[in-house]
């Protein structure tokens, strides 16, 4: 790493605020691009990927749409809307297109084992469900993102795709899954970890840990001013840049808003945290081996959808279930409670209030799920495994979501359950709100936030080759080239060991 000058105000070409996932493929694709940037990475904590990044702060699902029943919504007329999950299997390719670049070119360990092969199963129960499931499948398989996919309603076949979902199960119960071979687990934090190791390599980038920024202001000529106080030493850090990004997780909202950008206003967050049963017997941590999505309840936001999965976290096998939501005021898991209210504005007070009172159910269920007893979440499970026992599991806190409120003409105020980039007109500053579909969509979000605040180096002739060579499919439609999703399947497999039918060990 070479260090830059620390002493007064640091003049540098990009600042990146927080050492998430998010920050940390920026950081690399803009080195790949151009490789003289000086960069700055910011982060409060001491290290990078501790807060929603971190692999037990997420369910480490590498989302591809194959079992998340949420990104498929049935239509009024009863048909299958397959939009939604097409884009996120599509990108989720072209995330693992830019890991494998990375990896073949680095060749370092940390970017060979962070990603295992673990089938995706979607898994309902009664006779609506299973209907939806058999149109689902029908409509998805049409689509070459989605070639491979089983459906069955035959109990046996079940049983060999998760014995242990089925064992001890209503035999009169109807029941149907579906089966792609070849989804993911994913530990972004090591993924991360790796990214940023190899950042660190590279000249004419610092990092600076424990340093909370808590200021960002726009200079005269057009560049930011950052602010950032050493949390040890109660020193202050001032660095400027030509570009800023704000990637800051749950912190991005407080940020974005301190820029005083106009295109900030409105905005507002509504934080919504999470818990999970972990499994602490090995035996049943064994016999279970794939990540099992079911159908959220009705009413329920599309975070809560109860999923069983086998996880690959340092090294060890693991089984966790849930997540479980809750509520708390603050806006990152290591955050402080006066997050929400510091947050409400004079701006984004009225979006906020028309929301909060549009999301009465949403609240409804917070609540309930707040007062859930360690039995009202042990009798969640039983219905995904019928004979599961109350001493192998665990609670353990995940991370913190927090959910965008934006202004809307016609509602006033709406909640949303994705991400959005919010940039400044002259594309000088942008940040990220919002979680969903989160990590496994972070490489196809930053070269939309690259293309937004970078148009013109981004048209030339070498930016678009260098797009091209990181993200082979770059500006290609997957669901129109079933040639080409065969080709960077075989590729991505290949570079990133997901040919297994073990899962290997990850980082
Ligand atoms: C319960 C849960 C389950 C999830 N499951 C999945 C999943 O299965 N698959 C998936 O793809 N995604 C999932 N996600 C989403 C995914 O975890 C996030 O989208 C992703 O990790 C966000 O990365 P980030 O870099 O934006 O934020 P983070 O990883 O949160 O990093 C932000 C960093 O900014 C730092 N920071 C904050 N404020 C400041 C400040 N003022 N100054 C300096 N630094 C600051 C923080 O300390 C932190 O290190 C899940 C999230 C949650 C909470």
């Amino acid at each position: 790493m070479t260090s830059i000058d620390n002493s007064s105000e640091q003049s540098l070409d990009v600042v990146l605020i927080g050492a998430g996932i998010m920050s940390a493929t920026l950081g690399m694709m803009l080195k790949e691009l151009q490789p003289e940037l000086r960069i700055a990475v910011v982060e409060r904590l001491d290290v990078a990927a501790a807060e929603s990044s971190d692999a037990w702060n997420n369910a480490g699902t590498g989302h591809s749409a194959f079992c998340e029943l949420n990104y498929t919504p049935e239509k009024a007329d009863g048909s299958i809307d397959t939009g939604k999950a097409i884009k996120i299997a599509d990108q989720f390719e072209q995330s693992k297109q830019f890991w494998a670049f990375l990896a073949e070119k680095y060749q370092v360990k940390e970017l060979s084992r962070f990603i295992n092969h673990i089938p995706h199963l979607s898994f309902v129960w009664g006779d609506e469900n299973v209907n939806f499931l058999r149109k689902r499948h029908a409509a998805l398989t049409q689509s070459p993102l989605f070639k491979g996919m089983s459906y069955s309603e035959d109990r046996e076949q079940l049983q060999k795709w998760m014995p242990l979902v089925m064992e001890g199960r209503d035999p009169n119960q109807k029941v149907a899954a579906t089966c792609m071979d070849m989804g993911t687990d994913v530990n972004f934090g090591s993924l991360t970890r790796g990214m940023f190791h190899l950042l660190q390599e590279k000249p004419n980038v610092a990092f600076h840990f424990n340093k909370e920024v808590s200021k960002i202001r726009r200079k005269e000529d057009g560049s930011w001013r950052i602010k950032a106080k050493d949390l040890a030493t109660g020193d202050t850090l001032k660095l400027r840049a030509r570009f800023v990004f704000i990637g800051a997780g749950g912190g991005s909202l407080p940020l974005l808003i301190s820029s005083g950008i106009p295109e900030a206003a409105g905005f507002g967050g509504f934080p919504v945290s999470g818990q999970w049963l972990k499994c602490v017997n090995p035996e049943v941590i064994e016999r279970h081996q794939a990540k099992v999505y079911g159908k959220a309840e009705v009413g329920s936001p599309p975070m809560s959808v109860p999923h069983l999965d086998t996880r690959m976290i340092n090294g060890k096998r693991e089984l966790l279930f849930g997540p479980y939501a809750g509520f708390t005021t603050k806006f990152l898991k290591k955050g402080s409670f006066l997050d929400l209210p510091l947050s409400i504005k004079l701006s984004n007070m009225r979006p906020m209030i028309i929301a909060g009172l549009k999301n009465i159910p949403l609240t409804r269920y917070l609540i309930d799920q707040v007062r859930q007893s360690p039995q009202d979440r042990f009798a969640s499970l039983k219905q995904y495994l019928p004979e599961a026992r109350f001493e192998d599991w665990e609670l353990e806190i995940a991370g913190q979501r927090v959910q965008v409120i934006k202004k809307d003409k016609k509602a006033g105020g709406v909640l949303e359950f994705g991400t959005e980039v919010v940039a400044a007109s002259d594309g000088s500053i942008a940040a990220l709100l919002g979680a969903s579909p989160g990590a496994s969509t972070a490489v196809s979000i930053m070269v939309g936030l690259i293309e937004r605040c970078f148009p013109q180096q981004a048209r030339t002739p070498e930016w678009q080759a260098k797009f091209k060579e990181m993200i082979p499919s770059y500006g290609v439609s997957l669901h129109d080239n079933p040639q080409l999703v065969e080709e960077i399947r075989e590729f991505t497999g290949r570079v990133l060991n997901l040919m297994a039918a073990e899962p290997t060990e990850a980082k």
